[in-house]
Order: C-alpha cells, then structure tokens, then sequence
C-alpha cells in the first residue's frame, strides 16, 4: 500500500492548460474520486500520475517518494481504463497470467496467483475461455484481476464501468467497491458520473478547468459546497442558486418544501408558482418561479411522490426552506461566504 501525493502539478498542451496546478494527496488505502466533466483534465492528471504524461511542472509522489523520473513500470501502479483491452486471443487464465510471465515469474507461482485474483472477482469457472465468451461484467473482472494480481501499491482506474449497462453498472460498483474494502490498495478513479463518484469514493475532488474546486467526502462536497460550480455540479436537479441582495443564496430542491405538508418554524417561507410538474415514479419535480422576494427566478423542488400534494401546474403556493439549508455564495468570486440573516436576502 502506498499514498499518492501531486504537488502543483500541470500539464500544457500548446497553449490548452490540461492540468493547472493540482494539490492532492490520497490517504493510506483511500479510494479518492476525480469528479469533472469531459475535457477538465481528470486523465491527463491521472496519465501524469501513472508515469505515461510528464508533467510541464510540478511533482508527483508515490509512498513518499517524488517518481517524477520513474517509467510507469516502476511506479508499483496498475491501471484499468475504459477500453480495458483484453488480448482477444488468450483465454481469461492467459490474459490475468500475462503480468506475472513478463515479469519472469515460475509457471507454479504464476498460477497460484492467477487463481487468488480469479477468486477475489469470482471467475475461477471462466479461466479457460476466450474474451469473446464472456459478458461485458465478466470482461470488466477479468481487467480488474488482471491488474491485481502483481499486487500492486495503488490503482488508477479511468471510467472503467463505463462500458457496461445501467444494471450491471450498479452490480461493478458494489462489486468494485467490496473488493477495494477487502485488499486496502490505495485506489484513483477518474469519472463524469456523480452518482458513481458519491457511491464509491472516500472522498471526491472535484474538477474545473483543470483545477480541483473541492476536496471533500461526499456528504461535505454535497451538503457544504465550496463554490456555486461545485453546488451546481453535484446533485439531480442542481443547486437552486438565485439573487439575494447582495450574495447568491442556495437551496437544494429537495430541501424546498411546499408549506401545507411541512408547516416549519424556523423556515424561511416563500411564494411559489409552479409552471411545470414531472413525475419520476420516486419523486417528483416542480419547476416554477419565485414570486417574491425577486420575482420570476427560477427555482426546482424535488419531493418524494410519498408526500401528497394538492399542488397543481399554475398555481401558486407557500414554500419553505429551513435556514439551516441556505447556502450563502459571493456573487462575484462564486466562492461560499458567511450565512446572512435572512430577513436580509430573502424575507
Ligand atoms: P474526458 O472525460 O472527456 O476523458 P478529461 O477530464 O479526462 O475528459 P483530459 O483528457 O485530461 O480531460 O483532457 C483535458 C484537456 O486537455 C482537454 O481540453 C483535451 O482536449 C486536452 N488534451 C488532452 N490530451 C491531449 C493531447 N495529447 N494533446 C493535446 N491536447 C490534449
């Protein structure tokens, strides 16, 4: 086990900024998620680390040791990415032995390792087939065993269920999530997806332009934004930001209520039009605008289709949000400031 550490690090492209100016470090045996969307520089920070990108500056450490100068091979890393590239040609034993036989390992070792990595991912009955026999899971343990099995000091793993269905999505990632518990490898997962990333990682950075906005568990990156692009990025529906006085105010729309069901002291209490109602089984959304206290903002609420309403599409009605759920953001920076007294923005 190892931790990983970049410090200020980038990388340039001509005049594109892939990565400009990185700071993080991973805890022992972390699973840390780099969270951003395409073009933010979560592979070409993850490429750096790895040894396959050398960065325009900056270092990057493993246990410890700056291995800035040290070929991939070296860095005691495996890697998964979203083409994981099996060789078509071997079976699954083959392909999971290919590591160990580069590195000359005897052919009795190899197979005893090749079969605890078959056994952590639970495809000891499939060793003797070939890629093209199995199904897009399958293949996906097969890539994770074939990178565990020289037992290497950190993971880096670039969207690696991303070729794989909705369902079988969610089986990987408890399946990934189960096996990372069980080794303890000090793990980096590069993904757009969110709800992968709040699902899986210790922690969550989350990237903009290749920088890192936030670091955070995934209740503080959610429920204590650092910034309106992390307060917007995460969560389905986004953030509520409007115009207070003199700040942003936020609210997630799960936490702005009509009134009549949740009658709360303590809860800044607005009207509220709705436009437009949609039904998603679970819960349903309600898109509207504020009447007050600055008219026509827009603003979504989320409530779970277990609280009954009376609420219908045009009408307006009483909402409200409990203070403690208002996020105060400058108007300038973006940046989170201080709360404010309500009766100042809002009331
Ligand atoms: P995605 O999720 O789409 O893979 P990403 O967040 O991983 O995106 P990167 O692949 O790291 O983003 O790319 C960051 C930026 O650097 C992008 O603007 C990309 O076009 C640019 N870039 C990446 N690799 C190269 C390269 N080899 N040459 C030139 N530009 C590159």
């Amino acid at each position: 086990m190892a931790t990983v550490e970049a410090r200020d690090i980038r990388k340039s492209f001509g005049t594109v900024r892939a990565v400009d100016g990185v700071n993080l470090s991973t805890k022992e045996g972390e699973f840390l998620v780099l969270l951003g969307s395409s073009g933010c520089g979560k592979t070409t920070l993850l490429r750096m680390i790895a040894g396959l990108e050398k960065p325009t500056s900056g270092d990057v450490l493993i246990g410890g040791q700056v291995v800035n100068d040290l070929p991939p091979r070296a860095r005691k890393i495996a890697m998964v990415f979203q083409s994981y590239a099996l060789y078509p040609h071997m079976t699954v034993f083959k392909n999971i032995a290919f590591p160990l036989k580069a590195q000359g390992m005897r052919a009795d070792a190899v197979r005893q390792r090749v079969e605890w990595a078959a056994a952590l991912f639970g495809i000891e009955l499939l060793l003797h087939r070939k890629p093209r026999q199995l199904s897009g899971g399958e293949r996906q343990r097969v890539a994770l065993a074939r990178a565990v099995v020289r037992e290497p000091a950190v993971f880096l793993l670039d969207e690696p269920l991303s070729n794989l269905d909705a369902k079988l999505r969610a089986s990987a990632r408890d399946e990934l999530q189960q096996f990372q518990r069980r080794i303890g490898t000090t793990t980096i997962y590069v993904t757009h997806d969110q709800v992968e990333a709040m699902g899986l990682g210790d922690r969550i950075a989350v990237m903009q332009h290749g920088r890192v906005r936030q670091i955070g568990t995934p209740m503080e990156v959610y429920d204590e934004p650092a910034d309106t692009f992390v307060a917007a990025f995460l969560g389905s529906p986004p953030m509520n930001l409007i115009e207070g006085k003199d700040c942003l105010v936020g609210f997630r729309p799960e936490h702005f209520l009509p009134k009549e069901a949740f009658p709360m002291t303590e809860a800044a209490s607005v009207p509220f039009r709705v436009t437009r109602l949609e039904y998603l089984g679970a819960d349903r959304l309600l898109y509207g605008v504020l009447e007050r206290p600055f008219p026509e903002q827009k603003v979504i609420a989320k409530l779970p289709s277990t609280v009954t309403t009376s609420i219908r599409q045009g009408e307006t009605h009483e909402f409200v949000v409990k203070e403690k759920d208002l996020k105060f953001f400058d108007r300038d920076t973006g940046l989170r400031t201080a709360p404010r007294p309500l009766s100042t923005q809002f009331a």
